[in-house]
């Protein structure tokens, strides 16, 4: 495995969100199969509304073969808390008959489920992500969402707050769309860094550095900005902002 060495600049970053919202610690489940389901089914709504629809549909339906041959309007009833429910169960049955049919191409026995995960075990983790966006409706984030939380793999899923606050902080460029973020990441960030930078630079969104109107005057990151200024921020005085 490629060691990567972070710069000054993202440790600084790295540390200073450490101290401020903690280091969070991930569960991975081993069962990247129902987080792509599951990430498919939050899209959209929240998350409450999407763990409801999914524990529904697992309740109703024992496995995910069930799942991807039952008529797609009892699909969509089982996640209809989750909203847009006739196009999630459209996708999620094209996911599954997708994955069957590769499955039944790497001539894999056994059920779906354990073909993902012995699939996704083969791959780097770059090839994985790759090979989780080839399946309709997966894209960069879901991808990485799935390779990340389920397996704890070092994959940056960039959501909006990831996404404005590593631009404002000066981690990737300003041009850099999201989905080229995930590839920048890829490259910059020490794998065992992943999971409590994604988690911490959304608590940063979330909390402090909003979209609209930045708290800049409360931001323990202040002096690792380079965007500070260039905002329109709540509580700090421009002049001295700009000095
Ligand atoms: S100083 Fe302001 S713009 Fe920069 S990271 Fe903090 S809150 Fe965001």
């Amino acid at each position: 495995m490629t060691i990567i060495q972070p710069t000054l600049h993202l440790k600084e970053v790295y540390e200073l969100l450490i101290e401020t919202y903690g280091e969070p610690h991930n569960q991975p489940d081993m069962d990247p199969l129902g987080g792509l389901i599951g990430t498919i089914l939050s899209q959209h709504t929240s998350d409450i509304n999407s763990g409801r629809a999914y524990q529904k549909l697992i309740k109703t339906f024992p496995d995910w073969e069930r799942v991807r041959d039952a008529p797609t309007g009892e699909i969509a009833e089982a996640i209809r808390s989750g909203g847009l429910a006739n196009i999630k169960a459209r996708r999620i049955q094209e996911v599954l008959h997708e994955m069957s049919a590769q499955q039944e191409k790497d001539q894999h026995p056994g059920p779906l489920t354990r073909y993902l995960l012995e699939k996704l075990q083969t791959l780097q983790p770059e090839q994985a992500w790759q090979y989780l966006r080839t399946y309709p409706g997966v894209g960069p984030k879901t991808a990485a969402c799935v390779l990340m939380f389920n397996l704890d793999q070092p994959v940056i899923p960039v959501d909006t707050h990831v996404h404005r606050t590593s631009k404002r902080l000066g981690l990737i460029g300003e041009k850099v769309s999201a989905d080229q973020a995930h590839v920048i990441f890829a490259k910059i960030v020490p794998p065992e860094w992943v999971y409590p930078l994604h988690v911490n630079l959304i608590h940063h969104g979330r909390q402090i550095c909003h979209a609209q109107r930045p708290d800049c005057g409360r931001c323990p990151l202040y002096g690792e900005c380079v965007y500070v200024g260039s905002v329109n921020p709540q509580g700090v005085n421009s002049s001295v902002m700009r000095n």
